[in-house]
């Protein structure tokens, strides 16, 4: 006897549940009123941040504009502490706005979509989920998030490695390293995340470092009320700088060329950035060409920010929380997700890469 499939009709799916997709159902269901259902193959709402509970997790854009300008009640009734969010906060606000917007009912979680095909006859889609499930919709919206799908190294010999083996896109929830000997695998963006948060605390830490990265301070500090309260007062010229801004980071870019103004006037716009922090200013605010002009890129990457006295006294702490191996077991947290350089990681030249957005 065959199992019977039955088939659910309604408007429209979306597959994800990350920032897209949340709004996605929002939109489609409490905005437009179609019949809509939600999936995403993790137990709960979140995307990105679901995934990513790696130690350290940050995002790159700063906390205000970290979040959705949809709603107006939502963004006046928001908060942060510092001005960069952390993936527990991240989580938490998208909870919040799942719950908020009444979302949850529309999702299948823990559902993976296996296939959406068009039927051209029925003018239809016609989904189908890993348990069997078949929805027939006229819409699909794919928010499948641009880094969900994880990059595993292929490293010979790594399903060899007799101890633990950690991605930090699928950081096992509460996995604590405190006091193991650990190698971290990566210094992207989100490898150097990890590695700041876990060295001072694991027993030892190893990191292999195939390309060398240039990295900016991100210059994270705690916010007060009352610069909450000018940043509300103020949502509707920065929501619309943002949107009308090439990368969306809430700050004007720079259309200068790097090599267009003095030395002197080069190295002042270099510290200043350093100082402020923040991967996407230096790479963006300070001058148009960073990434497209070789002799602007290299005045970057060689510019006395980079060599002042402030940095090389973080260089040093950072070489002092190295601590001496003693105990046995390594462990190993690999990275190396398809973030590549960003925010914070920032690539010089002559590694012939041209930094890329997340
Ligand atoms: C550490 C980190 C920091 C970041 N910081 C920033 C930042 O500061 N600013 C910025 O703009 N971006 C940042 N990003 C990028 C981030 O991915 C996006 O900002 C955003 O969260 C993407 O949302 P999304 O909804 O498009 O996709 P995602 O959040 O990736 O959600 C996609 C969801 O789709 C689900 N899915 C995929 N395929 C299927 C399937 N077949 N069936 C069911 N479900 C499926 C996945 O499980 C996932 O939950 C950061 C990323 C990382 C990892």
């Amino acid at each position: 006897m065959t199992a019977q499939t039955t088939t659910h009709t309604v408007d429209a799916v979306v597959i994800g549940a990350g920032f897209g997709g949340i709004y996605a159902v929002h939109k489609m269901h409490n905005e437009l009123g179609l019949t809509t259902v939600g999936f995403d193959k993790a137990d709960g709402p979140g995307g990105t941040w679901y995934w990513n509970r790696y130690p350290g997790a940050l995002s790159d854009t700063e906390s205000h504009v970290y979040r959705f300008s949809f709603n107006r009640d939502l963004l006046q009734d928001g908060t942060w502490k510092h001005t960069y969010v952390t993936q527990p906060e991240i989580l938490e606000y998208l909870e919040d706005v799942v719950d908020r917007f009444d979302l949850r009912r529309h999702f299948r979680f823990g559902t993976e979509v296996k296939s959406a095909v068009y039927l051209e006859d029925e003018g239809l889609w016609e989904v189908t989920t890993g348990g069997g499930a078949v929805y027939r919709a006229t819409y699909v919206v794919n928010a499948v998030g641009l880094l969900s799908a994880i990059n595993l190294p292929k490293l010979p010999g790594l399903d060899t490695f007799e101890s633990e083996t950690i991605h930090t896109a699928a950081w096992p929830k509460g996995k604590d390293l405190a006091g193991r000997r650990v190698g971290v695998i990566g210094t992207g963006s989100t490898g150097q995340q990890v590695i700041t948060a876990l060295a001072p605390e694991v027993e030892h830490l190893t990191v292999f470092v195939r390309t060398p990265q240039y990295s900016v301070p991100v210059g994270k500090r705690p916010v007060t009320a009352q610069q909450i309260d000018t940043i509300k007062a103020d949502y509707d010229r920065i929501w619309s700088q943002v949107k009308s801004s090439s990368v969306a980071f809430g700050f004007e870019e720079s259309t200068v060329p790097a090599m267009s103004v003095s030395e002197e006037e080069r190295q002042r716009v270099f510290e200043r950035a350093w100082e402020y922090g923040g991967g996407f200013r230096f790479m963006f605010e300070t001058f148009g060409d960073l990434a497209t002009d070789e002799d602007a890129n290299e005045a970057a990457a060689s510019s006395s920010a980079a060599r002042s006295p402030r940095s090389s006294r973080i260089r040093r702490r950072r070489a002092s929380l190295r601590r001496p191996a003693s105990s046995p077991g390594a462990r190993c947290a690999t990275t190396g997700t398809s973030r590549s350089s960003t925010g914070r990681t920032w690539r010089p030249w002559p590694s012939r890469r041209t930094p890329s957005a997340r």
